[in-house]
């Protein structure tokens, strides 16, 4: 087979224009590359230069490596995707997105996207007290929203009113008809008139992984009784004007475009009648729910989107306009939470392929020997004998054989060496019907899983529950391409296994060209000093949802900023190093210091008994000391 490989071949094979949006090639070189800047391909950076400069400042891998462009762009995209079908439209509202925090808490996320929002008075979504404070530090624009979901209790009103007392524009969206009374306390004591937004529990539920955030079922959210008995107690208390906003979200990843629309038809009804009845709402929110094109395959598939970002506005910016047109009620200013959409393009992680296992043993001598028995024998023969006109019929008596071979062994009947020829030959018999399957168009069904069945598993030095919990968690597909080599042709088929001590932890689902595959094609890494796998679209939920199983914690991180200017396209603006083994220890109430203490009586007591020479005894107390304080991933 040869090694030549065009580029276009990576491409195709990897599905990677299906779900880059435009924002990762492969260069020249046989290189990943990302283009970070929508619409400017002259900025151009090769992922290996990045990893060289990594190495050479001494950052171990796992990494996370975080393109700040791409969140700039995605953003400016949003926005501007906004603003031209408002205003094709004739639409008389203005648009609004909040980042929902939960999304991608880093600090540096939220910041680079408040920052590069500021121009489209782009704001924050936050759930819980901890994002409630990153949210009034970091969204000082007194022109955007602040938006607050999920349940609440005192001090969350406190702290979202402490954002009305300095200016912000701060909506309690009311989940439980319960906060309600909440609040209006909380507000009458810190003496300042709230804003309120009400979640709606709408009828139409998505399809999908995220299906129950929509429907009667729903977690969060009143119902149109509900709705209607608020607006009652606020109209009799005089306070119908502190509703501001009326809020629905159906979960994450909507796949369907239909889902959407008919969301959005039903709440802009909600909208429309509630404003007839006098509440005076300015705002009409859509939540999040924007998908991701994870496999590529623009269909209805749970990692998939059957639209793009220009057909979701235009289905809410129409729908709404319509409806609105119809009840003859205004058009309300339209907010959107998109988390995802905002931030799974703008990280990656990458791996180094520590080892591989073989089903095949390389190098296993399987030479005739006088008087070995007969299975042996048979399969050697079926071995040599093997042709594109017997292939089938050799592969279903190398089976039998194999089965055989089983049996005999359990019944004392063939030695282990005898044993260890047969499953060699039977491996190496596969590999050759596999290059003869490989030629002819129509495989028999029986062989169509040859591919699986000789398939490696790569060693990674990673962790799938820290780094892409959602493919253990949810079978979420992510687009997983080596990032160099890919002008050469991948001659094994591979799954992913993780460092971890679980059999969980491994990647066995794949984007491919015919759609999901148990396997990705990679290279040989035999004779490599290195090879590097990247896992994409990791910046949504994965990043922040990792868990601590085996102690590995988070991984080292690099900042990428792209500068035209400098050859290499880039510059690394910041490094945030992973955690050690210390840290990940005292997170589970271990004491790292009492831990070296134990370790040196120890080995000072090994010393005393002469067991260990003074000498090694210091280097192994300052190897424990060493490793404590090391980075818990593979070196
Ligand atoms: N808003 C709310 C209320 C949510 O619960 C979520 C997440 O499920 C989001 C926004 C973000 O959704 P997405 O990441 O799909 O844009």
């Amino acid at each position: 087979m040869s090694k030549q490989w065009s580029i276009e071949e990576a491409i195709q094979t990897y599905c990677i224009e299906k779900w880059a949006e435009g924002y990762f090639t492969v260069n020249e070189k046989g290189n990943m590359a990302v283009l970070p800047v929508e619409g400017d391909h002259t900025v151009n950076i090769d992922i290996d230069e990045v990893i060289k400069e990594i190495k050479s400042e001494g950052i171990q891998f796992p990494a996370v490596i975080r393109f700040h462009d791409i969140l700039r762009s995605q953003i400016k995209k949003l926005n501007r995707t906004f603003r031209n079908v408002i205003e094709e439209s004739k639409y008389e509202g203005r648009y609004f997105g909040v980042y929902p925090v939960k999304v991608n808490q880093m600090r540096e996320v939220v910041e680079e996207i408040v920052d590069a929002g500021s121009n489209y008075d782009y704001g924050l979504e936050a759930g819980s007290k901890p994002e409630i404070l990153s949210a009034l530090a970091y969204n000082t624009n007194t022109n955007s929203l602040t938006i607050l979901n999920g349940y609440k209790d005192k001090d969350f009103f406190r702290l979202g009113l402490l954002g009305s007392k300095l200016g912000r524009k701060v909506i309690f969206v009311i989940e439980k008809f319960s906060e309600l009374r909440a609040l209006l306390e909380v507000a009458k004591e810190m003496k300042i008139k709230p804003m309120i937004g009400i979640r709606a529990k709408i009828s139409v539920r998505g399809i999908g992984k995220w299906a129950d955030s929509g429907g009667d079922n729903a977690k969060f959210g009143l119902t149109i009784p509900e709705i209607i008995e608020l607006v009652k107690e606020l109209k009799d208390k005089e306070k119908l004007s502190i509703i501001k906003l009326i809020h629905f979200h159906i979960g994450s990843q909507v796949i369907d475009i239909k889902t959407i629309s008919e969301a959005v038809s039903e709440s802009a009804r909600i909208y429309a009648k509630l404003r007839k009845m006098g509440v005076p709402i300015d705002y009409f929110d859509i939540g999040g729910g924007l998908a991701i094109d994870y496999d590529g395959s623009k269909s209805v598939s749970d990692s998939s989107k059957n639209y793009n970002l220009n057909e979701y506005v235009e289905d809410v910016v129409y729908g709404l306009k319509q409806v609105c047109d119809l009840e003859g009620v205004p058009h309300p200013n339209i907010v959107s939470e998109s988390g995802r959409s905002i931030t799974a393009h703008h990280s990656c992680v990458i791996t180094n392929v520590i080892d591989s296992i073989e089903k095949k043993t390389k190098h296993f001598n399987t030479n005739k020997v006088t008087g070995e028995h007969i299975l042996v024998s048979n399969i050697r023969a079926l071995y040599n004998d093997l042709s594109a006109d017997n292939f089938q019929v050799t592969y279903n008596e190398a089976l039998q054989i194999k089965t055989d071979c089983m049996s005999a062994f359990r019944l004392g009947v063939i030695e282990l060496e005898e044993r260890a020829k047969i499953e060699t030959i039977y491996w190496e018999l596969l590999e050759s019907i596999k290059e003869i399957t490989n030629k002819i168009s129509k495989v028999p069904s029986g062989l169509q899983n040859l591919n699986e069945e000789l398939s490696s598993q790569y060693i990674c030095n990673f962790s799938v529950f820290q780094s892409t919990a959602d493919s253990w968690a949810i079978n979420q597909l992510l687009p997983i391409v080596p990032i160099s080599y890919l002008n050469e042709r991948p001659t094994k088929n591979c799954s992913l296994v993780d460092i971890t001590c679980d059999s969980d932890g491994k990647i066995d689902k794949f984007i491919s060209m015919d759609g999901k595959s148990k396997t990705v094609p990679l290279h040989d890494i035999e004779g490599k000093e290195e090879y590097y796998i990247g896992i994409f679209l990791t910046g949504a939920y994965q990043d922040v949802m990792g868990d601590m199983h085996n102690l590995f914690g988070r991984l080292n991180e690099v900042h990428v900023f792209c500068d035209d200017d400098d050859p290499t396209d880039f510059y690394i603006e910041e490094v945030i190093q992973g955690n050690s083994s210390e840290q990940v220890l005292s997170t589970m109430q271990y004491n790292p210091d009492y831990m070296a203490m134990v370790m040196k009586k120890n080995i000072d007591r090994q010393i005393q008994r002469g067991k260990i020479q003074p000498r090694e005894g210091v280097r192994l107390v300052d190897f424990y000391e060493e490793c404590l304080k090391s980075y818990t991933y593979l070196k």
